[in-house]
């Protein structure tokens, strides 16, 4: 092949998706590398949620929760069809570990945060409404709170952001695994590449000015496959899995604190199934293997039977993802990764003239903020065109 773009990038998940597409809506040459699928990785197993973040309000992540209430009102905008509004239904019980006056000054602040536009608002919900609350245990119940995010699918979203890069001048390939990348004497990266799946992968070389690791989970592996990289902050893999019900226990999502050690747990409409996630387990092992265990599946199960001792359901499907988020110490206690950073590392490996930029962990909903950043700083490197496009301008569908 031997082509030269201006930058590739490493991972088709929403990240690699939407540097794809800021770049190369600001005129850049692009080419996308993604070792399976558009989306195969992480961002098609996130719980779906377009949302700001009410419990990061806890771990004081305000700008975060700020900006991501921010693009959920744009990407509602964007991506009508995919990024659709939904009611939240919080419940307070007796001897839960937040109580209804934490909630109520959360929510305050959710909506404050929102600049108190209509979708930013919440209520507390009447007694009398509460029997018609699909089936929700009554007894020990102090509170209702009900306010709104957002739904998406995830795996669709993220292949509409890349369809979007696609209409500039950005090239895609599937099934073609990153090798290695080292600098050649004229400053570019000489970037080596296999074209899967054949029996014989077939190796290619490329060259570009800006190379960018959106590897996901894969991302710290993918760093020491670049020579000369500086290492990867310290990381965790964390593992976060949801079940799939054959049947559907409401139209709203249900925001509930697991009783068994009181972490957010959703249990939410699905195409006519309900899902319900997430656990958050360590993840030491090989980023392809996600599964979820026995346990976790028990977890989730428990807290749905919990809730509502009447729903008879079965699980239909089952499967985890990896949140990548900074590493910590303390692994201890009930909630260990509760108030750990989820907002998108961005680490370059020069700051006035990056060549390679890595991309760890961040959230779905922010993605067209965290690769606006990365569009900025690769402006230092690759010049800019004048003729850009605004993303926040880029229909999605
Ligand atoms: C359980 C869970 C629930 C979540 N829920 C939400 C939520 O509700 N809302 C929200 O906003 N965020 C949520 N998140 C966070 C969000 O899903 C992730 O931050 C986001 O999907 C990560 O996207 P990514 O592009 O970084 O990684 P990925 O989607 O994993 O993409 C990385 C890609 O790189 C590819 N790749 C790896 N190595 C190579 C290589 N050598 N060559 C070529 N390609 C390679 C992989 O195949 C993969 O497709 C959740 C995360 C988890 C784990």
């Amino acid at each position: 092949m031997n082509k030269h773009f201006d930058a590739i990038i490493i991972g088709a998940g929403i990240q690699g998706a939407g540097c794809a597409q800021a770049l190369a809506a600001r005129g850049y040459s692009v080419l996308v590398v993604e070792k399976a699928t558009v989306g195969s990785g992480t961002s098609s197993r996130s719980s779906k949620l377009i949302h700001g973040g009410l419990r990061y309000l806890e771990s004081g992540q305000f700008s975060l929760v700020k900006k991501s209430l921010r693009e959920r009102a744009l990407l509602q905008q964007l991506a009508p069809t995919l990024v659709k509004k939904k009611a939240f239904i919080l419940p307070v019980y007796r001897k839960q570990r937040l109580k209804p006056w934490q909630l109520y000054m959360g929510l305050s602040l959710y909506a404050l945060l929102g600049k108190l536009k209509p979708d930013a608002r919440f209520r507390k919900l009447p007694n009398r409404e509460w029997p018609a609350l699909s089936g929700l245990k009554q007894q020990g119940l102090l509170a209702v709170y009900q306010y709104y995010d957002a739904q998406t699918d995830d795996l669709a979203l993220t292949q509409a952001v890349m369809r979007s890069a696609q209409t500039f001048n950005c090239e895609l390939r599937e099934h073609c695994e990153f090798n290695q990348a080292s600098k050649n004497a004229d400053g570019n990266w000489q970037v080596s590449l296999f074209q899967l799946p054949q029996e014989t992968p077939q190796a290619f070389t490329v060259s570009c000015k800006l190379l960018i690791n959106a590897a996901g989970p894969w991302a710290e592996l993918v760093q020491q496959q670049i020579i000369g990289a500086p290492s990867a902050p310290p990381l965790a893999l964390v593992k976060g899995s949801h079940i799939e019900l054959d049947l559907a226990l409401s139209d709203s999502i249900y925001y509930l604190e697991s009783p068994i050690d009181q972490r957010a747990i959703f249990i939410m409409p699905w195409q006519g199934h309900t899902l319900v996630g997430s656990t958050e387990k360590l993840h030491s092992s090989s980023p392809e293997s996600q599964q979820p265990s026995l346990d976790e599946i028990e977890y989730l199960y428990q807290s749905v039977q919990h809730y509502f001792p009447d729903c008879k359901a079965n699980i239909i499907n089952q499967w985890s993802g990896l949140r990548v988020l900074p590493n910590h110490t303390n692994t201890t206690g009930k909630r260990p990764f509760s108030g750990r950073q989820r907002d998108t590392i961005i680490a370059a490996d020069d700051a006035k003239s990056p060549q390679l930029i890595s991309l760890y962990g961040g959230k779905l909903t922010a993605y067209r903020i965290t690769a606006n950043e990365v569009a900025k700083m690769s402006e230092r490197r690759l010049g800019v065109t004048g003729k850009a496009v605004d993303t926040a301008t880029l229909a999605l569908d």
